[in-house]
């Protein structure tokens, strides 16, 4: 660190260029070792990049905090979220642009695993960024030497030490995150597609905060006696609560009360949420997808035959592609994509569904006959997909009875409570439905001309755009209603891995799905980091496939070929 004050001293109030020198230095104090893994340009430009290494020697952590791979992610986690929040009181204007900005990356309310911060085999090693700072573009070396010799020391000494942190908090965040893992893991063996614990808190504070509602407004879950379990978690008990099995699942109900957002609270329990969420155990199957209709969407070569055939113009439903979807073209295409990627419980909320897509009631079935429609709606689909292929669907609606005669069960919504309706609805059935195939769906091949990363020849840009976008080279994909990617190191990370398809993998031959299992493989094996280009990538946070997948259909101007 001696070294770092002395080049600090000597480049004091020099052009801003000169803090290159520190670009990929690296300087060794008595706690931690300090890299500079990127230096920024100007001030104003993206703060530069460092890298803390604390040996185990004075990180301390006991092994009960990282035995396994749940529990290391969880501790990764406690520690980012500590260290964001004191990384905000170091922080302070020094000078212009970014100058003495402290941060790291934001985490939602999921525990995920990031890159920002990693329990390795001997160290603790943490990502964040700071603002070197300057006024009139002249190096501030005084303020630069505040920050990097005595502000990161007291941070670090505040935020990523075992001593430092309050170990009960440490311990409750790990045991519920292993807790939250056990039943997730559990589902499948006890025939649920999903478990909603009681006394969660479903409703958020708003549709633009994640956190919980008020506690004091908020109506805790109870589950109705019918669909009441109880299951046998580590560390914490047992836990009571409802488990929604597998099948069809109608959630219905008068409007207000409570259905869409008991369907968010299960589409987001795909994640682990940290203790005070209120969803800590409202535990979803992994690969659970929300379906919408997303109207303006481009499907390349999707084969949507199962739900719309004989299109006007005799247009190829079997290899369907458009740069402008309807809502029940694009509610088809994300079906069969979702199929394609694995998926095994379909989310869907009538409130953002295409209604011909859904349903086709028996006046319209009298007056327009089958032959002549297009169209064959979701709800004789809805069967088919449990029996042909075992993929599940959670349905919320509350202005058509449809979908009762396919149900296996029914949850009631009333006044935020959920009743079981099921032996209600099955006394008021008398037909019964027709159940056809599902259909066989055409495997598809991506070509490379469809994902070009370079912003121009042998320059890559691949990375998120605000919330909603991703660029990939020069174009710009819309992902803003991709529901189930929460936090922007998803988006940075599946950015990254569209550049590793396009360098590795397509090849004419190979399949999507194939394609999807490559990287589940590569990413299981050989961890988060190994699908960027960078090395020690910031802001990298973990994905599902699906998520890939969902990114990757709306990718405008993707080829694709069918294979022979
Ligand atoms: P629906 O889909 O049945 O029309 P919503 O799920 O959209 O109803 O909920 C309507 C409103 O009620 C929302 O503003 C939501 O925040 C609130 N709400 C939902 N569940 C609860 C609850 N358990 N306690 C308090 N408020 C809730
Ligand atoms: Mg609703």
């Amino acid at each position: 660190m001696q070294r770092l004050k002395e080049i600090l001293r000597r480049i004091d109030h020099r052009g801003y260029s000169a803090y290159q020198e520190l670009r990929g230095k690296q300087f060794q104090s008595s706690l931690f070792e300090l890299f500079f893994d990127q230096v920024q340009k100007d001030p104003f430009a993206p703060a530069t990049r460092i890298r803390v290494r604390i040996p185990d020697d004075f990180a301390k952590f006991p092994d009960w905090t990282f035995k396994n791979k749940i529990r290391r992610i969880a501790l990764e986690d406690f520690l980012l979220r500590q260290l964001s929040r004191e990384a905000h009181k170091f922080s302070r204007k020094r000078g212009e642009g970014k100058s003495g900005a402290i941060f790291s990356y934001q985490p939602s309310q999921c525990v995920i695993e990031r890159s920002a911060i990693r329990k390795k085999e001997n160290f603790l090693e943490a990502c964040f960024f700071i603002g070197l700072p300057s006024r009139g573009r002249r190096i501030l070396g005084q303020q630069a030497e505040v920050m990097l010799l005595d502000d990161l020391k007291r941070l670090i000494t505040m935020s990523l030490l075992y001593e430092s942190l309050v170990s009960e908090d440490l311990e409750l965040h790990i045991k519920t995150i292993e807790a939250a893992e056990f039943l997730r893991n559990r589902l499948k063996e006890l025939g649920l597609t999903c478990f909603v614990g009681n006394g969660s808190i479903l409703p958020r504070r708003s549709g633009v905060d994640d956190r919980p509602m008020d506690a004091k407004k908020a109506v805790p879950f109870i589950a109705p006696k019918e669909l009441e379990c109880t299951i046998e978690l580590p560390n914490l008990g047992s836990i009571t609560g409802m488990g929604i099995p597998e099948g069809v699942v109608l959630i219905i109900g008068g409007g207000f009360h409570g259905k869409s957002t008991l369907l968010r609270a299960i589409q987001d329990g795909i994640y682990n949420h940290i203790p005070g969420d209120g969803r800590e155990f409202v535990i979803t199957v992994k690969n659970a997808i929300k379906i919408r209709a997303e109207d303006g969407r481009s499907i390349a070569g999707v084969d949507i035959s199962p739900f719309i055939n004989n299109l006007p113009q005799d247009i190829d439903t079997a290899n369907f592609t458009t740069e402008n979807a309807s809502g029940s073209t694009s509610q088809a295409a994300n079906i069969i994509e979702a199929i394609e990627a694995g998926a095994e419980l379909l989310l869907i909320d009538e409130d953002t569904s295409a209604t011909n897509f859904m349903i086709r009631d028996s006046k319209m079935r009298r007056l327009v006959p089958d032959a002549l429609e297009p169209i064959t709606p979701f709800i004789d689909k809805v069967r088919p997909l449990f029996n042909d292929y075992h993929i599940s669907t959670i349905l919320v609606t509350g202005g058509s009875g449809e979908y009762l005669n396919v149900a296996d069960r029914v949850i009631f919504m009333q006044n935020y409570q959920a009743l079981d309706y099921t032996d209600r609805v099955k006394k008021l059935i008398t037909e019964k439905p027709h159940i056809q195939k599902f259909g066989k769906i055409d495997s598809r091949i991506p070509l490379k001309s469809g994902l070009n990363p370079e912003k121009r020849p042998g320059r890559i840009q691949a990375k998120a755009k605000g919330a909603g976008r991703l660029i990939l080279g020069r174009t710009e994909i819309d992902i803003s209603q991709v529901e189930q990617i929460k936090e922007l190191g998803q988006v940075e990370a599946i950015a990254r891995t569209l550049v590793y398809i396009y360098q590795y993998l397509i090849d004419k031959k190979i399949t999507l799905n194939q394609i999807f299992q490559m990287i589940k493989q590569k990413l299981t094996e050989e961890g988060l980091e190994s699908i960027s280009y960078q090395s020690h990538p910031p802001h990298l946070a973990e994905f599902r496939i699906l998520d890939f997948a969902f990114v990757l259909n709306r990718i405008r101007g993707l080829k694709i070929i069918k294979p022979i």
